[in-house]
């Protein structure tokens, strides 16, 4: 697996995961990581660009080289985060409970795993590939995110919610109303997006002509 993986100390590590398409990675994504970073107190966090996703059409998504690098340089100012290739590098569909799978092996068991993730996705969770094995084997971090609350999370998710809320931490971050579509939308409008995401990314989108129509 990736060299990139954080090593095993004398201590088992405490790993975060956020997994998403990051097309582009945005500031809503890197707060989001390092406030989980802190207050659940990971090791490390690792992004992890979807590959194949079952969950979106992957038609319209960028190619992973350029989500993966944008995400590269997103982190590259934060010793605590790092990007793995892991989905990206596998030709079928990646299912989070693959990736955990793997992680798991990597660290023989001797590691924790938070997954990190919006309010949004924490919504459809139950319709992810083996949610229950999901559940079992690692904790989620949902953050809040506007437009989702977490009562009207209770109310989407029915008599699932009770089971779910035992294994996903709830935490509230500073509200950003952020998002790639929104990035992406005011890119092909010619309108800036300076400070919705990394120096770095925004120069890296213009360099490789992202996002125009
Ligand atoms: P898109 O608009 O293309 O869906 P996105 O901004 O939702 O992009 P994703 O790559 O889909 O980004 O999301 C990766 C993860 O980050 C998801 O769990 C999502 O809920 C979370 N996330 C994205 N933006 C925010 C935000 N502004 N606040 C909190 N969580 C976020
Ligand atoms: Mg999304």
């Amino acid at each position: 697996m990736s060299f990139l993986l954080p090593k095993v100390g004398d201590q088992p590590l405490t790993l975060g995961i956020m997994g998403g398409t990051f097309d582009p990675i945005h500031i809503g994504h890197l707060v989001t990581a390092e406030e989980a970073r802190q207050q659940f107190k990971l090791d490390h966090v690792v992004f992890m660009p979807a590959g194949v996703t079952p969950h979106k059409e992957m038609e319209k998504v960028t190619a992973g080289e350029h989500r993966y690098l944008m995400a590269m340089l997103a982190v590259i100012d934060n010793p605590y985060f790092t990007v793995s290739r892991m989905e990206l590098d596998r030709t079928e569909p990646s299912y989070t409970i693959d990736t955990v799978r793997r992680f798991l092996k990597f660290y023989e068991n001797k590691v924790d795993l938070y997954f990190i993730t919006g309010a949004d996705a924490i919504l459809d969770i139950i319709t992810w590939k083996d949610y229950e094995e999901l559940l079992e084997t690692c904790s989620f971090i949902a953050a809040s995110r506007p437009g989702y609350s977490f009562s009207k999370m209770k109310v989407i998710l029915g008599p699932a919610f009770n089971e779910i809320i035992k294994k996903v931490y709830l935490l509230e971050i500073p509200a950003m109303a952020i998002s790639s579509t929104f990035i992406r939308r005011r890119v092909a409008e010619g309108k800036t997006v300076k400070y919705l995401t990394p120096e770095h990314v925004e120069q890296y989108i213009y360099k490789n002509r992202l996002y125009t129509r």
